[in-house]
């Protein structure tokens, strides 16, 4: 090929290190990189060359993580920009399209980042309003193109930015939310899940404002739940509490350290039409909840422990183990017999595999006996790209004690 003008900064790996590429995991590291040409700002896109000088991607360079470059596309012939990005969504778009049950309700995610081929994008809709994370500096790049993309391909018209979260940080990008497009969001937004009502603070709760992931988990215990007596653990907005309630549940106990979070998951059963008398909201950090549960010699048919990211890398997992053991532990202690436990973890840097240990370990320490009777992932709105395995986050067990 004649020589090009290169009008695209060109960032050249060390010799070797161009198999991850190849295999199409879409992160480039630091340590990979042998020399960066063209002088490439934040988020500016990038060709990826072997270190023999053939094309192997193009990505979106982020100066200051040690994730230094994010891939756009492994074809040559797809340089980043609007017309991509068009594609990707649409794709996006009718994968859940595709996949979700029209009962499932209107709340959904509909980008998912990496695994949705669209590095640092998360987008949420809730009913008309979309909630969307620019977590990377290739995807706040494109903020503007991406935004008017978004409007036009869902009918959008009122999108608000959570640009909020920690690994913003990473990345070297200010935190940042507020409406992006249409009328900024004064209240809670309604939404339907499975035909339940949920109020979702999109603006000030947790991630945008709802754990859409555990969609089709809160309806496994829904379905599981009927005359038992439910203790809801790391409960936010009452997803599981509520779910437990409309299937049957004779009474749940939720807790959560947060007290805007509770005040929702109030709202939220009287938005159902459930009965108050039957939920008890417990503000409290969970781990002092289920000591004291146990002094008092107290017990429950189903117990749920959704707590949130212990080890958000693999670095944090040696501190996040011994707190998943701690609540696992206590929750088999206050577990009947037959009773099921629904334990999870959202932890990137704990696998299904480790996660099953641990709770092995705490089952053995409070001398039971129990049954892996289902394991639970994400939703399918969260797609998890086969050569991208860091997309795994979300894992759980279904336990029955013996
Ligand atoms: N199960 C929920 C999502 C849980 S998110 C759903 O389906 O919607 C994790 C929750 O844990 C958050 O609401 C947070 O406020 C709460 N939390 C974090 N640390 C806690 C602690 N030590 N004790 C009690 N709650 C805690």
């Amino acid at each position: 090929m004649a020589a090009e003008a290169n009008a695209c900064p060109v960032l050249t790996l060390k010799p070797g290190r161009e198999k991850s590429l190849l295999r199409r995991h879409p992160w480039i590291f630091s340590g990979a990189i042998g020399a960066v040409a063209g002088d490439p700002g934040p988020g500016e896109s990038v060709e990826v060359r072997s270190s023999r000088g053939d094309f192997l991607a193009w990505a979106a360079y982020s100066p200051r993580s040690q994730i230094r470059g994010r891939v756009w596309s492994f074809d040559r012939s797809e340089a980043p920009g609007p017309k991509l990005f068009r594609r990707r969504l649409q794709a996006a778009l009718d994968l859940r399209a595709a996949l979700l049950a029209p009962d499932a309700g209107d709340a959904m995610r509909l980008v998912h980042g990496e695994s949705d081929g669209l590095p640092g994008l998360i987008v949420d809709r809730y009913a008309g309003v979309l909630v969307v994370q620019f977590l990377a500096a290739g995807s706040e790049r494109w903020r503007d193109a991406l935004t008017a993309l978004l409007c036009e391909l869902t009918g959008c018209d009122r999108i608000h930015e959570r640009s909020d979260a920690e690994v913003r940080e990473l990345e070297g990008l200010p935190r940042r939310s507020g409406a992006l497009r249409g009328e900024a969001l004064s209240a809670p937004v309604e939404i339907t899940e499975h035909g339940l009502r949920f109020l979702v603070d999109a603006s000030g709760g947790q991630k945008t404002g709802f754990f859409l992931d555990q969609r089709a988990n809160r309806q496994r215990i829904r379905a599981l739940c009927a005359d038992r007596e439910v203790l809801d653990c790391f409960c936010y907005s009452g997803g599981f509490s509520l779910a437990a309630l409309a299937g049957g549940a004779r009474a749940v106990v939720a807790v959560d350290s947060s007290p805007a979070a509770l005040a929702l998951a109030r709202r939220n059963i009287g938005a159902n039409g459930i009965d108050p008398g039957r939920a008890h909201w417990i503000a409290a950090d969970v781990f002092r909840f289920l000591r004291e549960a146990h002094a008092r010699g107290l017990g429950y048919d189903a117990i749920v422990l959704d707590p949130p990211k212990f080890a958000p890398t693999q670095s944090h997992a040696q501190a996040a183990s011994r707190a998943y053991k701690d609540i696992n532990l206590f929750a088999f202690r206050l577990l009947r017999p037959g009773g099921l436990l629904a334990t999870f973890s959202c932890s990137g840097g704990i696998s299904g595999e480790l996660l099953h240990k641990i709770v092995a370990g705490a089952a053995a320490d409070a001398g039971v006996s129990a049954t892996i009777v289902e394991r639970f992932q994400a939703a399918a709105d969260h797609p998890l790209l086969l050569e991208f395995p860091e997309g795994e986050y979300l894992k759980g067990l279904l336990l029955r004690r013996n």
